[in-house]
């Protein structure tokens, strides 16, 4: 295993090109300059006078372009950023963009507030004179009775990077801080980050290579359990305050609101999963545990792959065929975005140190997504890709179709699309094989990466969460142990006697930044049941289908999740849906063990 490159030695065509956003640092600060000056007339100009609806109206109408201002400055400074995390100058350009954005938001909390404070007939008035308007204005209308006093509004916007500075000390901890230094296994030294575990060594075939990973893994995140676990009860704390202030009955409560959906999507959500899906997911851990000839299957056993030696590598240039294919159905315009993706390097592909673990897009509004990945060179980046692709077509058709502040669908919805790519690819892959070990290798994939991870990681989170936010409601501060012991009894629950829970795997809260993004953590098995609904409807239906979706994909924010999985013919008010995702889920993990068997003879 080779040591990790510098950002300044990996290949320029590998990584993505910031140059569409601005052609350099500079230009970036002359168009923060340029900016704070338009936000003081803005805020000159309007302050005191949103009294009727044409006044209100133009004033939203012309924060509607500051923001279309802001959002290259926001996106190119993090993007920076997540590609280096050490980098000076990064870090910089981020100060200097969260500074401006700190300005942004208190100089302008007014608006919303003077709209907030005037009569509900002057807002319906708003709305029929300006249609555009309309969902602006009812999601104001949901926050009236949440609002705080104008004064209180604009002191927590100017406190707003303050209240961010939880998860900002968190990513310092996780990226800058902890050295995992190299562990032994096999008789040789192997040097061991977040990159190499989670993208490698966390699923490898060796087993004393993968266990004494892990073992290195947590012991030296062990010695960051306080310190992470006093960060995240900053930003626990922030949330129940926000909450109690504004009038929530609970965290949970407040929010909920923001993804417009209600406790009993919510609960159902991860109540199903712990239950219904647990004994398909030991079944398949029983299926590891045979086919690697284990004598007991381990937390740390639970990452790898059925059959690595059936998975194929793929070069970046490869991985195009494949996507195309897969992703053809949704037609030429979302084909030829994929295509630039790749051409003009929309993509961040390259393994350097500091960059972000993971894989995400980006989407700036009024510019084009970015993706960033690590390639590994193994076909599961297919799959990757293909899911941050559906992320990217997305907000690549919302963000034509839809004004600023309507783009975004609520968080509920958001992983919808990139899941349903990665169905698609699964579906593309199974019709044009025949050899049963890569078919197996496919499902397992599907399996392991999209369920397993949707379903069974993130929803894992998502339990552990909502224990983490009932101790809150009760006004109780979380330590460290608390954490460990939260987050133990929802994986010993899961996995029940089929898993050995072994000592650390307690410690896999402090690995995610999830919980620093309020309940995102559940919407991934949320997406997933819509995408598995709608991917099926493809395969049956053809053409009607991906019509249907990519109206939903161009209504962005316009409707709520429960109506966007109504456009695409899927009700998520039962629990139907869900019930047939699991129940899918279970036919294939019945296919692995044929296919096992087969395989075996
Ligand atoms: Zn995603």
């Amino acid at each position: 295993m080779e040591e990790l490159k510098s950002r300044n030695q990996v290949k320029e065509q590998y990584t993505w090109d910031l140059s569409d956003l601005f052609e350099s640092d500079e230009a970036f600060y002359s168009a923060v300059e340029a900016f704070r000056p338009q936000i003081v007339s803005f805020s000159e100009q309007y302050t005191g006078k949103l009294t009727d609806a044409d006044a209100a109206a133009g004033a939203i109408n012309e924060l509607k372009s500051l923001v279309e201002t802001f959002v290259p400055i926001g996106t190119y400074a993090s993007l920076s950023l997540s590609a280096d995390q050490s980098d000076p100058g990064a870090q910089k350009l981020s100060t200097a963009s969260s500074n401006i954005a700190t300005y942004f938001g208190s100089e302008t909390s007014f608006v919303k507030s003077e709209l907030l404070a005037l009569d509900s007939s002057v807002l319906e008035e708003i709305k029929t004179k300006n249609p555009d308007l309309e969902v602006f204005i009812d999601d104001l209308l949901r926050q009236k009775p949440y609002q705080l006093d104008p004064k209180v509004e604009k002191v927590l916007a100017a406190y707003s990077s303050v209240f961010d500075g939880p998860y900002e000390l968190y990513t310092k901890t996780k990226l800058l801080d902890i050295d995992f230094g190299t562990f032994e296994a096999n008789g040789i030294e192997i040097p061991l980050s977040y990159l190499s575990f989670e993208g490698e060594l966390e699923g490898h075939e060796n087993t004393e290579m993968r266990r004494n990973a892990f073992h290195a893994f947590s012991d030296k995140l062990a010695q960051y359990q306080h310190t992470t676990a006093g960060t995240y009860n900053l930003h626990l704390k922030k949330e129940k305050t926000t909450a109690d202030l504004r009038g929530f009955d609970s965290v949970i409560d407040y929010l909920l609101h923001s993804q417009k959906v209600d406790q009993e999507l919510y609960h159902r959500q991860i109540d199903m999963i712990m239950s219904d899906l647990a004994p398909h997911m030991r079944r398949y851990a029983k299926l590891l545990k045979q086919v690697h000839g284990l004598d007991t299957m381990k937390y740390e056993d639970l990452k790898m792959s059925l059959d690595p030696s059936s998975e194929p590598e793929i070069s970046i240039e490869d991985s195009r065929k494949y996507i195309n294919d897969a992703l053809g159905i949704m037609g030429d315009d979302y084909l030829g975005m994929i295509n630039r993706a790749y051409d003009d390097r929309w993509i961040d592909f390259v393994k350097n140190k500091g960059k972000s673990t993971g894989a995400f897009c980006s989407s700036p509004y009024g510019s084009h997504p970015f993706i960033l990945i690590t390639w590994t060179s193994l076909m599961t980046e297919v799959f990757v890709l293909a899911h941050e692709l559906g992320h990217a077509g997305h907000f690549y058709n919302a963000n034509r179709e839809q004004n600023v502040f309507d783009a975004r669908s609520s968080m509920y919805f958001v992983e919808a699309p990139s899941t349903m790519n990665e169905m698609l690819m699964a579906n593309h892959l199974l019709e044009n094989s025949d050899d049963p070990k890569f078919k197996r290798w496919v499902i397992s994939s599907i399996i392991s990466r999209t369920y397993y991870h949707n379903c069974v990681t993130h929803l894992l989170e998502a339990a552990y969460q909502r224990e983490v936010y009932k101790k809150v409601d009760n006004h109780e501060s979380v330590s460290a142990n608390d954490l460990n012991q939260l987050k133990r009894g929802v994986i010993e629950e899961f996995w029940g006697e089929d898993v050995e829970i072994t000592e650390g795997a307690e410690l896999t809260w402090m690995r995610q930044p999830h919980y620093y993004m309020g309940l995102y953590p559940y919407t991934y098995s949320a997406g997933l049941t819509i995408a598995t609904a709608m991917s099926k409807r493809v395969l049956a239906e053809g053409q009607p289908a991906v019509d249907d979706w990519l109206k939903v994909l161009k209504a962005g924010g316009t409707k709520t999740p429960v109506e966007l999985a109504q456009m695409a013919g899927v009700d998520i008010t039962t629990e139907k849906p869900l019930q047939e995702t699991i129940d899918y889920i279970g036919e294939l993990v019945g296919e692995l063990e044929k296919l096992t068997d087969e395989i075996e003879g």
